[in-house]
């Protein structure tokens, strides 16, 4: 590649972060392969087996604490600006894999970087939460006080206290380095992110532990500020520096490259009309030829399908499974209408399950935010 066409990569939180190549981001920003630590995995899960979570920051001491079953914690969250996508759904299924495995689970309503990125105001943001809430525990999230911790970041005394010390060891070059020049309240709100990142560490629950954050890749920029500061208040804490997971963006379902809510077409709400998402499904972009006795010879192309990706990033859990709709598309056997009516049923199926017992949940996660009806 000539240097005139090299664009670096951004990873920008706060922004539209898309990745052209994402192994480009192991020598640009040091993020280290997940493959070459799979087969030490205890049980690993659909995201790990299928590359899905393709990087990580030093998770090899997560792994070691699990392997030798001592104390671990995992962290992670959801900025409350709307309803679960399978953007979020994917970041809460990695928190409950690791709190199955043995992790001690801290669940995040970033209420704060909601109002200060995307202007909502808390009385609205609370309730966006209950919702949230509701999906986390209809996915299996464990809210045992002794396994699971679901907070607001505007009402946890102890992440605020955090963040106030914090400040004194971040200056404002260190900020505009890290996230670019952006107004205060953000920089608040990246040390309140610290605040959540190293609260699993404080004495209340049971002091410094390895700690991972299972996030989209977009948001390590936190992740490599957050380290920053765990070695620089580690003395007074003894902070165990945060590891973390880095999973794929996924494509838009209409083929744009990340799903976006001005476009509606590009992805659905696990809360949405089933026949709303059946309607997105079937006018999805798909790696199909343009007709039919064409994909009958040549085959179809499943890296560049919308249907293939979101089955297998999220849907579809039997590997032999996806192996077999790779080789049925390639070869031609498999239409994309077939597919497509396939995934279609496979997706409502869980929608619906999922919305029944989201209704059942949401006087628990009113009760777990403190929230009144
Ligand atoms: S057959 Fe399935 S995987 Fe292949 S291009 Fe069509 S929808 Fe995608």
């Amino acid at each position: 590649m000539s240097e005139a066409s090299y664009k670096k990569t951004v990873l920008d939180p706060w922004g539209t972060t898309v990745i052209e190549d994402y192994d480009r981001l192991y020598e640009e920003f040091g993020i280290q392969p997940f493959k070459p630590l799979l087969p030490e995995m205890p049980d690993p899960n659909l995201f790990m087996r299928r590359g899905v979570i393709f990087g990580h920051r030093d998770f090899k001491r997560v792994l070691d604490a699990m392997k030798r079953k001592e104390p671990f914690a995992v962290m992670s969250g959801i900025k409350p600006t709307g309803e679960f996508h399978l953007g979020t759904l994917m970041t809460a299924r990695e928190i409950i894999y690791f709190q199955q495995q043995g992790a001690t689970a801290f669940y995040c309503i970033a209420d704060v970087e909601a109002y200060e990125d995307n202007k909502i105001p808390f009385e609205r943001s609370e309730k966006i939460a209950v919702g949230n809430v509701a999906d986390l525990l209809a996915l299996g999230f464990d809210p045992d006080p002794k396994r699971g911790c679901v907070y607001r970041q505007y009402t946890e005394q102890r992440v605020r206290d955090l963040s106030i010390i914090f400040g004194r060891g971040a200056t404002l070059a260190t900020m505009k380095a890290i996230y670019g020049e952006r107004n205060i309240g953000l920089y608040m709100s990246a040390l309140i992110q610290a605040g959540d990142i190293l609260m699993p560490q404080l004495q209340d629950f049971g002091g410094p532990k390895p700690t991972v954050v299972p996030v989209g890749v977009d948001q390590d920029a936190h992740l490599r500020f957050t380290r920053d500061l765990a070695g620089k208040f580690r003395r007074k804490y003894g902070f165990v520096p945060p590891s973390s997971t880095y999973h794929k963006i996924m494509r838009g379902l209409d083929g744009s490259p990340k799903m976006s809510k001005r476009e509606p077409m590009s992805y659905f709400t696990l809360t949405e009309r089933p026949e709303t998402i059946a309607k997105k499904i079937s006018n999805a972009f798909t790696g199909g030829r343009p007709t039919i006795a064409e994909q009958r010879k040549l085959g179809g192309i499943p890296e560049a399908c919308c249907i293939y990706e979101i089955c297998m990033f999220q849907f579809v859990e039997n590997d032999s499974d996806m192996v077999k709709v790779y080789h049925d598309c390639k070869s031609g056997k498999l239409l994309c209408g077939e597919h497509k009516d396939q995934a279609t049923e496979i997706i409502l199926n869980f929608v619906k399950a999922h919305q029944r017992k989201r209704r059942k949940l949401m006087d628990k996660a009113r009760q777990i935010l403190r929230v009144s009806k």
